[in-house]
């Protein structure tokens, strides 16, 4: 269990990044969804002891990650937003490489654990291949081979599907449901169906505070009875959206249709239809949105 208490972090530019976070994350895949800027990689370089916050704790069941760090690193696996690679290196030989870093000394052993970890994200058929020839699927699963060594009880994967195409993103999402249920994976993200596809548990964040927190079915069924479907012509859209809490638009097959949240049917044509997690994330951010309008 990761324990998150009360993190702030103000950047030297006044960005107030992250606002008393305070989150429990289990064993298993966590979905960490926000926005852009919401500061998910803030809080995802802290946990990695990559910076610090101003305030506040972090403790990975008895460790305590922000006092000791190097025994953090220990146990940390990490795939960062950006990633850079050597191009010019094989796949084997840069995977190798950081496994010497990690720790693993021994050159037997180093071989086992680098042709384990090739093997485990479909890469062993292209370790010869030069970093720079990969796509960006082969390079976001060397990312996870990458942070899979010395068997990590703590995984950070930041926005690891942007910019994938659909087949990619569904083996990267394979990859990381495989890699276990007995160490803490958190996802960070902002497309939300990474999370409805892949994790038991969620936080949603804005503005660096923690907006919602729990289990996904649980926070799509708390809005059960208050989703409104209709499909809308095109040049009635901003008027649906001036005058009704429109939660998505969706095109489907060059056609409008629109999510409202809404305690009773909004008007005629309207139909009820179950919540799913989009109506979750837009309905809280728009929330958000709205207190500090009001504020
Ligand atoms: P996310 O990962 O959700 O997009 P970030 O944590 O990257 O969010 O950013 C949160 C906020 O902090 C943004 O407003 C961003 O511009 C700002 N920010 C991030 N890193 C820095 C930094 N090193 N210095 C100043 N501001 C930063």
């Amino acid at each position: 269990m990761l324990s998150i208490r009360d993190l702030s972090k103000t950047y030297a530019n006044g960005v107030h990044a992250l606002r008393n976070v305070t989150l429990d994350i289990p064993n298993g895949m966590f979905g960490l969804l926000g926005p852009n800027g919401a500061g998910k990689s803030s809080l995802m370089r802290t946990i990695a002891t990559l910076q610090d916050a101003d305030s506040g704790s972090i403790h990975l069941d008895n460790l305590d990650i922000v006092a000791d760090k190097p025994a953090a690193r220990r146990v940390l696996g990490y795939l960062p937003q950006d990633f850079g690679l050597y191009p010019k290196v094989s796949a084997e030989a840069m995977l190798d490489h950081f496994a010497v870093l990690k720790g693993v000394v021994a050159r037997g052993e180093r071989k086992t654990v680098v042709e384990a970890l090739l093997r485990q994200t479909n890469l062993w058929d292209v370790r010869k291949r030069k970093l720079g020839t990969f796509s960006g699927g082969m390079r976001q699963r060397f990312g996870i081979a990458q942070a899979l060594i010395g068997n990590p009880k703590l995984i950070i994967v930041d926005e690891p599907t942007a910019g994938l195409d659909p087949e990619e993103r569904n083996r990267f999402l394979n990859l990381l449901a495989e890699v276990g249920e007995d160490v803490v994976v958190i996802l960070s993200t902002h497309i939300v169906e990474d999370v409805t596809d892949l994790c038991s548990r969620m936080a949603i964040i804005g503005q660096g505070q923690v907006l919602l927190t729990g289990e996904p079915h649980q926070a799509m069924q708390s809005l059960d009875g208050q989703i409104w479907r209709r499909t809308v012509p095109n040049a009635a859209l901003e008027d649906y959206k001036q005058r009704m809490s429109v939660l998505s638009t969706r095109l489907i097959g060059g056609k409008t249709t629109i999510h409202v949240l809404a305690a009773n049917r909004p008007e005629e044509g309207f139909e009820a239809v179950a919540p799913d997690l989009e109506d979750v994330y837009f309905g809280r951010l728009r929330l958000q949105a709205a207190t500090s309008r009001a504020a």
